[in-house]
């Protein structure tokens, strides 16, 4: 069998495995903090369970690379039809991926939109309907959208969320995230001058034309079930924003270095005894 056939086949099976067992991982972030801070970390939540299952594909990897090609190994019928769910579950998460980014955006009062050149676009009866400081709020709020480029970052986190379909948890994380990242956002517009009240108001009163809203865009609402409270943070006097030491991005990604280094060596000198039990299944 062609080698990189049965590292694919593979791949999909353990991968899926390992990310499937831990999307039901709680990843619950607790306590107060900074709004920023508290986006960052449940944006590292969001993704956290994808490290194992990285880590089994580094194992694959070395276990890969000490193998001749073609190998003489087949996958026995109990892998092959344990892939077929995750294949399945990754076609899906694909098409909805495709599906988001060809929804029309016509149901949106404000949001910014586009992937990659992030653009705020705005309905002009809403324009019309809001006076002018709560439009002035309105479009500060979706330039710090522009520019932490949310569409792509609220793409990327549907499609890792929809690869977890269909676990509670996944779904929460990505809920909790957005929730937090509107807060972010807003703090963001009020510490560069924006009135609370104003943005307020200009939620309030964009709030009807987001009902059937659809596509990839960072909006002006957000989620929907999280208004209430939003409203009335932004009515109370903006929060201490002390600055705080920024997450240790580089210690965390230097760890994860390490850990796949690990495994893709583990894989590379002991992959094929365990490699070998699985594909006599
Ligand atoms: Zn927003």
């Amino acid at each position: 069998m062609e080698r990189e056939t049965l590292l694919t086949m593979l791949s999909i099976f353990l991968c899926g495995l390992a990310l499937h067992l831990f999307a039901i991982w709680p990843g619950r972030v607790r306590g107060q903090t900074a709004s920023r801070r508290l986006e960052r970390l449940h944006w590292l939540a969001l993704w956290w369970p994808t490290a194992p299952a990285l880590t089994v594909a580094a194992w694959l990897c070395g276990w890969a690379l000490s193998q001749p090609d073609p190998v003489p190994n087949h996958v026995g019928h109990l892998v092959f039809m344990a892939t077929v769910p995750f294949t399945l579950l990754g076609g899906r998460a694909l098409v909805r991926a495709a599906w988001s980014l060809w929804r029309s955006p016509r149901n949106y009062g404000i949001a910014t939109m586009g992937l990659l050149r992030p653009q705020i676009v705005i309905a002009p009866e809403l324009a019309q309907t809001l006076d002018e400081r709560a439009l002035r709020a309105a479009v500060a709020h979706e330039r710090t959208h522009v520019r932490h480029r949310d569409p792509l970052r609220i793409w990327l986190a549907q499609f890792v969320t929809d690869l977890q379909w269909p676990w509670f948890p996944a779904r929460r994380r990505f809920t909790d995230w957005l929730a937090t990242l509107e807060l972010a956002r807003d703090d963001e517009a009020r510490a560069a001058g924006i009135e609370g009240e104003d943005l307020a108001a200009a939620v309030l009163g964009s709030v009807r034309f987001q009902l059937e809203g659809g596509g990839v865009a960072a909006t002006l609402i957000g989620q929907p079930s999280a208004l209430p409270a939003r409203i009335a943070r932004l009515l109370r006097p903006l929060p201490e924003n002390p600055p705080e030491r920024e997450l240790p991005y580089l210690v965390v990604a230097g760890g994860l270095g390490l850990v796949w280094s690990a495994a893709t060596l583990f894989g590379l000198f002991c992959g094929e005894r365990l490699v070998g039990s699985l594909l006599a299944l």
